[in-house]
């Protein structure tokens, strides 16, 4: 079980010390890499060895020699790095931070979906629980999902889970009818589109870029609809100067800081005033938790070893595929 000891995650560093640096000893004394998503804070990216979305942290973690893998981020990616590392320790800054997306897909229901559909080919998104891969036949992220789906006969019965948003985009670009488990992300659900137009008007030169987690309302005014990486990358390869940015508010500091003269404007979500869409389980780790994270080694992740041994499978097919497709 993943156990975050009580009053743990509150516990104060000492007052003395630079954080920055303090991470940093920790980091080489303990031989411990840190990986941050592209939804952390721009402090816990700016430390990370490496900063990616969620293929890029597989592909990083399957890779590394260090003991301790760090993983900023939320439960299911530490959980994803633990299942390709099994004898490493992964730690997560806050056990707290869950996924409203994996939350979404109950494993027992999700295995019983499964069961009632057995000429179905399982796909599952990389945001679920590793019971959830564990009956998955190959896993994806919103950077190879099109690309592993297209990998798959046109006849081939797929069942897809769990973001019913993501599964409709690649349905309605690839062609499939693929069936959809009915989850969402609500930070991604929350986009308001009266808004994202309103900003449209302030800013008619900007695109629109969006995340395909996003209802397709958003997805159909998009000028541009790609994973994290994918939109990280346009918004340096276009020639625009402002972009709406209709995915986490997390991306802009890498986007800003590989595009300094460009504009970006987080899009708006629909309950708030705020021009901000945070997922507030991501911003659950602070440089505070990091360190007493390295510190403690605290708190850890474990995976059921049969549960474990299941839900690699998939993830490393995920891996091949993607290796082979050069993404
Ligand atoms: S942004 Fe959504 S999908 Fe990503 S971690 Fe947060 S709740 Fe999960």
């Amino acid at each position: 079980m993943n156990d975050q000891p009580a009053g743990f995650v509150n516990r104060p560093v000492p007052k003395d010390i630079h954080l920055r640096e303090a991470i940093d000893q920790l980091r080489k004394e303990k031989k411990a890499v840190i990986l941050a998503h592209y939804y952390q804070t721009g402090d816990i990216q700016d430390i990370a060895d490496f900063v990616g979305d969620s293929l890029a942290l597989a592909q990083w973690a399957s890779k590394t020699d260090a003991d301790i893998i760090v993983l900023c981020g939320v439960h299911f990616m530490g959980e994803t790095a633990k299942i390709l590392c099994p004898d490493k320790k992964v730690l997560v800054p806050d056990l707290n931070a869950g996924c409203s997306l994996a939350d979404s897909c109950p494993a027992p229901a999700f295995a019983e979906f499964v069961k009632n559909h057995p000429d179905h080919t399982v796909i599952s998104y990389v945001n679920t629980t590793a019971a959830v891969k564990a009956v998955t036949d190959v896993v994806v992220t919103s950077t190879n999902a099109k690309q592993i789906v297209d990998s798959f006969p046109k006849e081939t019965k797929i069942i897809f889970g769990p973001d019913r948003n993501l599964g409709n985009y690649i349905n309605s670009i690839t062609g499939r009818e693929m069936l959809l488990w009915d989850g969402a992300c609500h930070v991604h659900e929350k986009f308001s589109l009266e808004k994202i137009l309103e900003l449209k008007k302030q800013y008619p030169d900007a695109e629109i870029i969006t995340h395909p987690e996003c209802k397709q309302p958003i997805i159909e005014v998009s000028d541009f609809v790609g994973s994290t990486a994918a939109l990280i990358k346009h918004t340096s390869q276009s020639d625009k100067k402002q972009f709406i940015v209709a995915t986490e508010s997390g991306v802009i500091h890498d986007m800003r800081k590989k595009n300094p003269d460009k504009e970006f404007i987080p899009a708006p979500p629909n309950d708030s005033t705020c021009a901000c869409n945070e997922c507030e389980f991501m911003r659950l780790n602070t440089m505070e938790k990091l360190y007493n994270c390295l510190r403690y080694e605290l708190p850890e992740i474990y995976v059921d070893r049969k549960v474990q041994e299941k839900a690699i499978k998939p993830i490393r097919r995920m891996l091949e595929i993607s290796e082979q497709l050069g993404l």
